[in-house]
């Protein structure tokens, strides 16, 4: 018989698909360069060439067998431990190569993570808006999603709401900073006050609360803006991290879960990560891949276009008279739609050719995604299509 739980799935539509697979058919009507598609998260620089040079490195002078072969379960010795290094160097952290588990992507670390340290029935507390992904995640671990609404002035955590819904039940709070879809960055003071609100909660109610903090999107952070490394702040964290964005790998299906040093039960959150695997069918990220990052770790892709692109669109977008939360970083811009129902704008927007993604889908209605991971050419041209659609509003 049929899964009843994903054959209801297909019930629900994937929004940005269905928008791009729209674009994409458009553009063989009118022509791509009359589609202004900002529906998809995909990074639209290359990699840099060292990943390139150092895959064709690695097939040429290693062991075939070696570097075809499965991986430890954990993952590759070297590239835990380079990994680590890496982090401490960057960020002043004191991970050991035993707290890396190598992962396929952030979506395999939180994998990992989510069910490490909760229960099926257990609560989930994250933060609106949130990467629509969270759903299907938190309920394949069996777990209960509380999603907290906005501060729609802001996009930093919205206490109150936060503090009303913390209760027993509640084994961790999975955040994104920088985040998506609204391109913010939480604040030193945001992270402080969170922290301390964890640990005030986590004494009272006996248990550790832990903070999974997913992380694809660190090393894209625009300049002057205050990022700060969240596990330095508090130390039940179990970071989720991918080369996805930061390095252009999102095919490459490479990532990994950094446990805090002092994290409650750290060695056996690692040590459970393989039977976690073992449940979920996701032994062991590729090989090949995992040697490559080894040695690119802490390298990034020229991520300058996204910060270009950011400052053309903030200020077009403002002139125009639309409302938005200036991004700190990533490449997403989170601006309220000019009419109560985003969908309504959106298909608006659609009907110009210009493809947006409606707030809904990341539980902040009212607002709308705009993925600026384009060529800044593509930004320009976008300009007027924008101002005319604000123009429809006056
Ligand atoms: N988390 C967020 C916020 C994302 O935007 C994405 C991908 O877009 C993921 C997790 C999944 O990342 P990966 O493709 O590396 O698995």
């Amino acid at each position: 018989m049929l899964n009843k739980q994903y054959t209801n799935m297909l019930q629900e539509k994937d929004v940005i698909f269905e928008i791009f697979q729209y674009a994409t058919e458009r553009a063989k009507v009118v022509g791509a360069e009359n589609i202004y598609d900002f529906s998809l998260g995909n990074p639209s620089v290359p990699a840099p060439s060292i990943v390139n040079e150092t895959i064709v490195q690695k097939v040429k002078t290693l062991d075939p067998l070696a570097l075809h072969g499965y991986s430890p379960s954990f993952g590759i010795m070297e590239t835990r431990e380079k990994i680590a290094a890496s982090l401490n160097k960057k960020y002043g952290s004191a991970y050991k190569a035993a707290n890396i588990f190598m992962a396929i992507g952030a979506a395999g670390a939180l994998a990992h993570a989510l069910r490490a340290v909760t229960n099926p029935g257990d609560e989930i507390i994250t933060f609106s808006p949130c990467f629509s992904e969270y759903k299907p995640y938190t309920a394949g671990a069996g777990l209960k999603l509380t999603i907290i609404p906005a501060d729609i002035d802001t996009f930093q955590i919205n206490f109150a709401a936060f503090e009303a819904q913390l209760n027993e039940n509640v084994s961790a709070v999975l955040i994104n900073s920088p985040n998506n879809p609204s391109g913010i960055v939480y604040s030193t003071e945001t992270i402080e006050k969170l922290s301390s609100i964890l640990t005030a909660k986590s004494k009272e109610f006996h248990h550790p609360i832990y903070l999974i903090s997913d992380e694809p999107y660190r090393d894209i952070i625009f300049e002057g803006v205050d990022a700060p490394y969240i596990a330095n702040y508090y130390k039940n964290t179990l970071t989720c991290y991918s080369f996805s964005k930061s390095i252009s790998l999102p095919g490459e299906r490479i990532g990994y879960l950094a446990v805090h040093p002092d994290c409650s039960d750290a060695d056996k959150i690692i040590e459970i990560c393989p039977q976690i695997s073992r449940t979920i069918g996701q032994n062991g990220a590729a090989s090949l891949m995992q040697r490559t990052v080894a040695d690119v770790c802490g390298c990034t892709s020229d991520l300058s276009v996204y910060e270009t692109n950011k400052k053309i669109l903030f200020e077009a977008l403002r002139e125009y008279g639309y409302h938005c939360v200036e991004p700190g970083g990533t490449f997403y811009m989170f601006p309220r739609s000019l009419e109560p129902d985003s969908q309504a704008f959106c298909k608006k927007a659609m009907e110009k050719d210009l493809m947006l993604v409606p707030g809904d889908i990341f539980g902040c209605p009212g607002h709308f995604r705009i993925a600026y991971c384009v060529l800044t050419q593509r930004v320009e041209k976008a300009l007027p299509v924008f101002k005319e659609l604000a123009e429809e509003y006056r």
